[in-house]
């Protein structure tokens, strides 16, 4: 398997995780394009939103739950944070392994790119 969110999540390359669980890992971006910027993967190989199988739908609310208590223990949650997940090519996924982009810790644009 030569995904690298894959071999990150399965410790294969040395990350240091703000976060882990059973299901996901979070960790710092490693080109960060906000003060903040946390990246929270699934340890499942989950391609995109758009290959999303309908089993895997709850996962994503508990991916979610997972960037609120992110999103708290960066400092971001009270003044807030953005939460994006590119798809395909058309929307900038360079990745393909399902990610949650948390960006914050200063005022964002109204529209990013
Ligand atoms: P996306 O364009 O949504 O696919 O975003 C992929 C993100 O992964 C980019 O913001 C990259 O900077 C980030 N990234 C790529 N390789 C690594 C890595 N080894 N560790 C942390 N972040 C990475
Ligand atoms: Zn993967």
């Amino acid at each position: 398997m030569s995904c690298i969110f894959c071999q990150i999540a399965a410790g294969e390359i040395p990350s240091e995780f703000l976060y882990e669980n059973d299901e996901f890992v979070a960790f710092n971006d490693i080109h960060p394009q906000t003060p903040v910027h946390i990246l929270i993967i699934p340890k499942k190989h989950i391609v995109s939103i758009a290959d999303l199988a309908d089993e895997d739908v709850p996962l994503v609310g508990r991916m979610m739950a997972v960037a609120k208590k992110v999103a708290e223990d960066a400092g971001v949650a009270q003044k807030g944070y953005r939460l994006v997940m590119n798809t395909r090519p058309d929307g900038g996924q360079v990745i393909m392994h399902l990610h949650m982009h948390l960006l914050g810790g200063r005022k964002l644009p109204d529209r990013m790119k």
